[in-house]
């Protein structure tokens, strides 16, 4: 036996697994959180990377979760002003373009604007595209769009700052750790994992939460040997990233014929985010993959848009993710609801009464903190000491400024260290917010860095990435700490897994 019991163990180190590890921790509950790959590895890095309450879910009725995201919205931007900002969206209109008329269009907008407590976001508006910098690279057929406001945020980040947060409040946060078996016994659960050395563990825990995202039902069946009436949904959704289609910040909503809405955000200063499609995914055992008819439904909504047309030759990467839907039995996979399902089972037996499991269908990045407390609303009988919700208001780590404060710290950090190369402090500011003076720490000259591995990336920040982030590889920090794998060759992107291999033996 490897540890004293834990009040709270969870499968899954995704936003949801995350978000709850850190708001448990805070409440004074012991947590364990075993992720049989890196954090975030799933679909929490793969996503659009939007706090939105989601305009298009309002024609399928999800009040409740639309006006919960968007009240969000602006309780996050506070928390995290480093990693998430506000952004506008572009819709434009034409008869042609789209199945929704410009009524029906004004009006989600105007619920929109209105069911979400908005304070910080500017409302929406009307454009005329025929002078707006939005207009000039659309076609001329463009004249009118709608513009709203909704934002950005950088997912795998989100998701190892709650880690990292979780972590200085006591939760033992466990990258590399599958869980292959857990069962109840003499009132408790017994969770046995491999990690990646194959060393084999056993924990014991008074609580097992299932934050399994895709793998939520696979947990259920084969790992907690538990049947359940409830299923989960798997519908991939694929995103390209072009070179830069347009040189100004707003994004683009673009709606097509088929009803669906596919973005066009501008992404990492020198590209083009494009996405997302809706398919259903058929088989875990099959990792996702943007297919080429994929592919081709992107550039070819995209090019219905643009003066220039999209190609294959534009774009310089692809990514895919599966969401985790709760099976609700609808037709189509862009008709089945987004919103979570959580499913406690504690009464599977007299033995195992009060030996609860929680199971957790659906989700949104945006709405991760509000499920964490639902979450921990439903195992709360089982843990009469804990105390009450306390995320709202209170920063991730290094996202301790105003919200309006990002540029006045990156003007300070270039400042005090001026011998950064030029954008490498704005970098470092938008990953690690006010955590950058400490991994600045010390620092004098230009020379104290230490090894320099191209893209603004030197050893002082791997340092603090294999340190408080859990880097173990170079993919861990060039796609998922950062999105730096944009930027760098096949040697660069070695010689950072060879120090970062190093540092972490
Ligand atoms: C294409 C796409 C676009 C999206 N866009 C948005 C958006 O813009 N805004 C928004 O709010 N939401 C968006 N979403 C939804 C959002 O990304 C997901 O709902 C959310 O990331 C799910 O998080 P999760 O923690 O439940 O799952 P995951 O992130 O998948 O985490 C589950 C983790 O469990 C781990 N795991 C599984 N089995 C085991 C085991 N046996 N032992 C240990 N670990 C295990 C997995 O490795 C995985 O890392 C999007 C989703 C997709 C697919």
């Amino acid at each position: 036996m490897a540890d004293k019991p834990y009040d709270i163990f969870i499968i899954g180190g995704g936003v949801n697994g995350c978000g709850i590890a850190r708001d448990a921790s805070g409440r004074g509950l012991s947590v364990a959180l075993a992720e049989m790959h890196d954090l975030a590895s799933g679909t929490s890095s793969a996503s659009t990377k939007l706090f939105h309450g989601g305009l298009r879910y309002l024609e399928y009725f999800e009040f409740r979760l639309v006006r919960e995201a968007l009240v969000e919205r602006e309780v996050l931007l506070k928390a995290m002003p480093h990693i998430s900002w506000a952004m506008r969206f572009v819709l434009p209109y034409s008869r042609a373009s789209g199945r929704r008329p410009a009524w029906l269009i004004r009006l989600g907008l105007f619920l929109y604007d209105h069911i979400g407590g908005r304070k910080i976001l500017p409302a929406t508006k009307t454009i005329d595209l025929t002078i707006d910098v939005s207009g000039a690279p659309l076609k001329d057929i463009f004249r009118r769009a709608f513009e709203y406001s909704d934002c950005w945020v950088e997912d795998s980040r989100l998701v190892v700052l709650n880690a990292r947060d979780a972590a200085l409040r006591g939760a033992r946060i466990m990258p590399h750790t599958k869980v292959i078996n857990a069962r109840r016994q003499d009132g408790l659960w017994h969770i046995e994992t491999h990690d990646s050395t194959g060393t084999k563990s056993i924990f014991s825990a008074k609580c097992l939460i299932n934050a399994g995202g895709p793998w939520v039902e696979d947990i259920l069946k084969h790992k907690v040997n538990q049947p359940s009436k409830d299923s989960v949904r798997l519908v991939r959704g694929s995103h390209i990233i072009t070179r830069q289609l347009f040189a100004h910040e707003k994004c683009y909503a673009l709606q097509g014929k088929d009803g669906r809405i596919v973005f066009a955000i501008p992404y990492e200063q020198d590209f083009t985010l494009i996405g997302t499609t809706d398919i259903d995914h058929a088989d875990l055992a099959t990792p996702p993959r943007c297919s080429d008819a994929e592919i081709d439904y992107l550039l070819g909504f995209a090019s219905n848009y643009f003066k220039t047309p999209v190609g294959r030759d534009d774009i310089v990467a692809r990514f895919s993710g599966i969401r985790p839907l709760y099976n609700d039995g609808a037709g189509n996979a862009s008709a089945a609801t987004r919103d979570y399902v959580l499913r406690l089972d504690d009464v599977a037996g007299d033995d195992v009464a009060g030996v609860p499991l929680l199971n957790i269908f659906g989700g949104k990045i945006t709405t991760h903190r509000k499920l964490a407390e639902a979450a921990l609303a439903e195992i709360a009988p089982f843990f009469p000491k804990m105390s009450g919700d306390w995320t709202a208001g209170v920063a991730l780590p290094g996202g301790d400024f105003a919200v309006d404060g990002f540029e006045q710290l990156v003007a300070e950090i270039e400042i005090q260290y001026a011998f950064l190369p030029a954008g490498v402090a704005r970098r470092l500011v938008r990953a690690y917010g006010t955590d950058a003076r400490h991994i600045l720490a010390g620092i004098k000259s230009a020379d104290d860095l230490g090894d320099d591995f191209g893209a603004g990336i030197y050893a002082a920040e791997l340092d603090w990435a294999v340190k408080h982030e859990w880097v173990a590889s170079a993919e861990d920090f060039i796609w998922r700490r950062t999105r730096l794998g944009l930027r760098l060759n096949a040697d660069e992107i070695a010689r950072i897994d060879q120090y970062v291999q190093g540092k972490n033996q």
